[in-house]
């Protein structure tokens, strides 16, 4: 069965999209099968992949809405490994209407039941937001990703998901973990930084993830040219830090349980 990480955290612009396209596209590099959803309605997965309206063949708005299964809105990436699924919101109509049904907070995980054994990991990219979309990943998932970026207020956005995750795994998913907390966009020897990795130590320091990803133009660059980092600039800080990152992971959940063996990919219709 796919390990499920969802990446979150309430707070705006701190590298969920980004980590999400490459820790999956890393995962994938080292030749472990994944799929990457996107839930933001926003899109901005679809937009770094390269997905643009005309090569999307529909997402998770089709199959909350019955028009299509999930095997059918699942596309093929550059990388072999690496499958994706967005949600495909065309409109603020369609976005009001999965808010809706996103209510339901097990619809996604009843949907990926059938597709998730095929993966080795499925990633989530959330919206800056707990309900909805957000609790549906969090009730589906085995564990919770947080990344964050120097000051303030990504520290409250952390407190938050603290609360929120308490109350989903006691309403919706006991089994529920905090997979790390991951630093992003990190800029040593300034001041901010300085004082948000001390409250780190003092208040998360348990959570903290060994890697950290420095503050990188390429990663922002290579979303912008619709690729993950690694097939945009392979040797790049930004993309040698998340290839590190699936390492680290890749390594816990090794030593955390037996491998699995698992069927071949699945076939698509
Ligand atoms: P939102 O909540 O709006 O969905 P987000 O948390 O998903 O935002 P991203 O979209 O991943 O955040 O990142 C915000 C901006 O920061 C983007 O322009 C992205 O390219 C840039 N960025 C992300 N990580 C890095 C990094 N390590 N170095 C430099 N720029 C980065
Ligand atoms: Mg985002």
């Amino acid at each position: 069965m796919a390990k499920i990480i969802t990446i979150a955290i309430p707070k705006g612009g701190v590298g969920k999209t980004t980590t999400a396209v490459n820790l999956a596209a890393s995962f994938a590099v080292l030749e472990k099968r994944v799929l990457l959803i996107d839930t933001d309605p926003f899109g901005a997965c679809s937009m770094s992949l390269g997905f643009t309206p005309e090569k999307t063949k529909g997402g998770l708005y089709e199959v909350f809405n019955f028009i299509h299964s999930m095997a059918q809105v699942i596309h093929r990436t550059e990388l072999a490994f690496l499958d994706f699924i967005p949600t495909n919101v065309t409109s603020q109509q369609a976005e009001e209407r999965i808010m809706r049904l996103s209510e339901n907070r097990t619809l996604l995980k009843n949907i990926l039941r059938t597709i998730a054994p095929h993966y080795d990991y499925v990633i989530i990219d959330t919206p800056p937001f707990l309900r909805g979309l957000t609790t549906n990943a969090l009730t589906c998932s085995d564990s919770v990703l947080i990344p964050i970026k120097s000051g303030h207020f990504s520290l409250e956005g952390i407190e938050k998901l603290f609360k929120y995750f308490d109350w989903i795994q006691e309403v919706a998913n006991k089994s529920l973990q905090i997979e790390g907390i991951l630093q992003t966009m990190y800029e040593p020897h300034t001041k901010v930084t300085e004082i948000t990795d001390r409250e780190l130590q003092l208040r998360f320091r348990k959570y903290l993830l060994k890697t950290i990803i420095p503050k990188n133009t390429h990663l922002t660059e290579a979303s912008f040219y619709g690729k993950p980092a690694v097939l945009f600039n392979a040797s790049s800080k930004g993309t040698l830090a998340y290839l590190d990152l699936a390492r680290e992971l890749v390594e816990r959940h090794q030593t955390a349980q037996p491998p699995i063996v698992l069927p071949s990919n699945i076939q698509l219709a």
